[in-house]
């Protein structure tokens, strides 16, 4: 029997939280804003009218007032948004316990086996859809399919408040024509790489040989002609068990060989910021550090060790990795090439990402930082903000990173 997968995304989750709790908010342009600084506040979420005025997701706050001075403002508060994610997970679970978090505000729901019961997937799916909006205030949309990457495809179609089915007779017409771009963990790397040989949409990838995508992305690129042609057989894990993404990793073949510590360091800094971006970007944190180290001569160590807490702070990424470099690392050759990881991920659901309240502030405080400097670097280019550690030798730190694979579990099986 085939699959019946929903994904279920919260339309403008926080803004719409903090719409309902404030009810004086209603009917006006509203925004979360994360202000660590208050000068340098970031859009982090707004509702439609807001929208409707041009607002985007990650820029500064200043620059949003500019283009509508009634915009309201209102800070970020986590707890309210964990609360509503577990009242919308509630619903779910009166019709699967096969509940998959993608972060805060989304969820796959494999209900092959209540559709008996229930309907077919996209009765339950309207059925989701009006609940969520009479029992929490919010809106959801709903992808219907019968695998995972098309159902979070489908949720993205039409919204706020409704639902859209790709099946295996219209996804053709629906999803091939699509840039590449909205293929789940198709990133700005990876599209420009496909665009270099010419696939520009779903439909591009699905066509072309997966030779020529392995050729280009190695592994990955098998994974990807699968996602586009809709083979993707990834199960919907068990609420609260683990990702479908076993680690998030990346590596370089450095410019100029690495003849000491300081370099090492440096390159560590560039590799986990960019490691600890994409952690946020697909809602993980980790809690073990691998690193790679090659020599001239191909001499190839990788050790790992285990963090105290799971993490997506880059510094706290770097710092690891450091350590466990100058616990093994000889010096006996320059280095040529080397490599950071972070694996036994988690998605932050109440549990984890309550402490993070009740812990220490230091550490809420660095969260927040750097998913602020993720909004900068989403509007501005990756390059508009900087370690200073990094300005000292540009020559390393202009190199490229390469993408890394991300490993879905099921392929490991
Ligand atoms: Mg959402």
């Amino acid at each position: 029997m085939e699959r019946v997968i929903l994904h279920s995304d919260l339309n403008n989750f926080y803004a719409s939280v903090e719409c309902l709790h404030q009810p004086e908010l209603q009917g006006k342009p509203v925004a979360v804003g994360g202000s660590v600084e208050r000068r340098h506040g970031i859009i982090l979420a707004r509702n439609t009218i807001a929208k409707n005025f041009g607002i985007k997701t990650g820029e500064a706050i200043w620059q949003a007032r500019q283009r509508c001075p009634g915009l309201i403002v209102t800070p970020p508060d986590y707890g309210k948004y964990i609360r509503f994610s577990k009242l919308a997970r509630e619903i779910y679970r009166d019709y699967t316990d096969k509940i998959e978090a993608f972060g805060i505000d989304e969820n796959w729901l494999d209900v092959t086996d209540s559709t008996r019961l229930f309907g077919d997937g996209e009765h339950i799916a309207h059925e989701i859809r009006r609940r969520m909006r009479a029992e929490t205030g919010i809106t959801v949309s709903v992808g219907v399919s019968w695998n995972k990457i098309f159902a979070k495809l489908g949720s993205d179609l039409k919204k706020p408040d409704d639902v859209s089915v790709i099946s295996p007779d219209n996804y053709k017409q629906r999803v091939w024509p699509l840039p590449a771009k909205e293929l789940l963990y198709v990133g700005p790397s990876t599209r420009r790489k496909l665009a270099k040989i010419g696939l520009y949409t779903i439909g591009d990838i699905a066509a072309v040989s997966p030779a020529v995508l392995t050729g280009l992305l190695g592994k990955w690129g098998e994974y990807l002609w699968s996602f586009a042609n809709g083979l993707d057989t990834t199960p919907v894990s068990i609420l609260g068990t683990e990702s479908m993404i076993k680690g998030i990793g990346n590596s370089m073949t450095t410019p100029r060989d690495l003849e000491n510590n300081e370099d090492v360091k440096m390159l560590f800094y560039v590799l986990s910021e960019s490691v600890a971006e994409r952690l946020r970007s697909h809602c993980f944190k980790g809690s073990t550090v691998q690193i790679h180290v090659r020599d001239r001569d191909l001499v190839t160590i990788d050790r790992q060790a285990p963090l105290n807490t799971h993490t997506f702070v880059s510094s706290e990424i770097a710092e690891k990795a450091f350590e466990i470099f100058l616990k093994n690392w000889t010096w006996d050759k320059p280095i040529r090439s080397i490599g950071v990881r972070v694996t036994d991920l988690v998605i932050p659901d109440g549990c984890t990402q309550l402490s993070l309240f009740d812990a220490d502030n230091r550490r809420l405080k660095k969260e927040l930082l750097e998913k602020c400097i993720d909004d900068i670097r989403s509007r501005y280019g990756h390059y508009s903000t900087q370690r200073a550690l990094m300005l000292k030798d540009t020559e390393l730190n202009a190199n490229p990173i390469e993408e890394n694979v991300i490993f879905p579990v099921s392929y490991f099986r």
